[in-house]
């Protein structure tokens, strides 16, 4: 990996990594890709967004091939790419992840690594201390076997990803650990959070989950919800949940100082997707982000900057909407929706889910009284 590049993307002396963004916005560069390698799994999670595996794994020769996806690692480099996450269903169930992310390192682009930890072998281990990863970010589905093979439905993944973790770590690859917060799980987190600060590692969580996404390899379906929707957590131990962790907190409390009387954007889409950053699925479909669907098929083989400047122009022509709910919402900028999770639960991108508005409400008033606090 270019070091010096890294350091001055990510905080090195005298830059500023917003310069690259707000640089990549006005160019209309595609400067952020994760890329799902397959979307095939040896886990068989309870909430997985992916949909039936069984399916999936019969989908596998439509999967882009070795030679191709080097091909759009060298076209992303070219279109001004800089960060890439690779990410699955397991990325390193596929056999030849290791020449593939090491071309993406080699190549010049920061990689991230998305994995659930159980297919780590040493030589990936190898290869990560070869060439060091942006970060390698693994889930870290409960604090005891009975908890995490609940989830994941899988005998022996619990021992398996501990093991990969403390390889990782003997090896020195920069790693984080996170979670998604559900019933199964809940009770588990001070448990997990112990896990990950005893290994001296960053952990974070994510409360909100995600009906099926729509793809070609479940023809496009979602589930509606219903099953994995049953897992969230009440809006009120989401928030709970958030607030325990003292820096969130903290950071929280000094966001809703500057938020109040703030204009907010009236536009449908407020996140980087489509603008400076967009999702390739294992079979070559390029769509703005992982959950938010393209509004036509663009595929990135017939060329990376041919895509994205489709995709670009699709998705800023369909940003301003008459009737999009949260049009006026003040909340906005604390509220962890978008229309891509309104599409999985409402069927419209400009329909909000009620879920998202009890949350947020509910962490706009915590955040205020935490913010008094601090000023009494
Ligand atoms: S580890 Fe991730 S991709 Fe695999 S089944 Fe679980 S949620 Fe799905
Ligand atoms: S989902 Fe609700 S809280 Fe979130 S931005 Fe829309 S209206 Fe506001």
């Amino acid at each position: 990996m270019d070091d010096s590049l890294e350091k001055k993307c990510l905080g090195g002396e005298g830059n500023d990594l917003a310069r690259y963004f707000a640089r990549a916005a006005v160019t209309h560069t595609p400067l952020s890709v994760s890329f799902e390698l397959t979307h095939r799994c040896n886990f068989r999670c309870v909430h997985c967004y992916l949909g039936d595996q069984e399916a999936i794994h019969k989908h596998r020769h439509r999967e882009l091939d070795t030679d191709t996806i080097l091909g759009l690692l060298d076209e992303m480099v070219e279109a001004g790419t800089l960060f890439l996450t690779l990410t699955g269903g397991d990325p390193m169930l596929r056999p030849d992840f290791v020449k593939i992310y090491e071309h993406a390192v080699r190549a010049g682009l920061l990689v991230s690594v998305l994995c659930n930890g159980s297919l780590i072998t040493n030589e990936i281990v190898r290869s990560f201390v070869r060439y060091p990863p942006r970060i390698v970010d693994i889930t870290l589905y409960g604090a005891t076997q009975n908890t995490f093979e609940a989830i994941t439905q899988k005998d022996g993944s619990f021992a398996a990803c501990l093991n990969s973790i403390e390889r990782l770590r003997k090896a020195n690859v920069r790693l984080h650990l996170k979670t998604v917060v559900m019933t199964l799980n809940y009770k588990e987190m001070p448990a997990m959070r112990a896990i990950a600060k005893d290994m001296e590692l960053e952990f974070r969580h994510d409360c909100m989950l995600h009906p099926v996404v729509a793809n070609s390899d479940n023809a496009g379906r979602t589930n509606g919800g219903g099953d994995i929707l049953r897992l969230r957590i009440p809006p009120e131990w989401a928030v709970e949940t958030d607030f325990e962790v003292k820096e969130l907190a903290r950071s929280l409390a000094e966001l809703v100082k500057k938020l109040d009387g703030k204009k907010v954007s009236e536009e449908l889409y407020q996140c980087q997707a489509g603008k400076i950053s967009c999702h390739i699925d294992p079979y070559g479909i390029m769509q703005p982000c992982l959950i938010t669907p393209s509004h036509s098929t663009i595929r990135a083989v017939d060329g990376i900057k041919a895509g994205w400047k489709k995709l670009y122009e699709a998705f800023s022509a369909s940003s301003a909407v008459e009737s999009f709910s949260c049009k006026l919402c003040e909340d906005k900028i604390i509220c962890p929706a978008c229309p891509g999770s309104f599409v999985l639960e409402t069927g419209r991108p400009e329909q909000a889910a009620e879920y998202y508005c009890q949350y947020t409400a509910l962490r706009r008033e915590k955040m205020r009284s935490l913010s008094r606090k601090e000023v009494t």
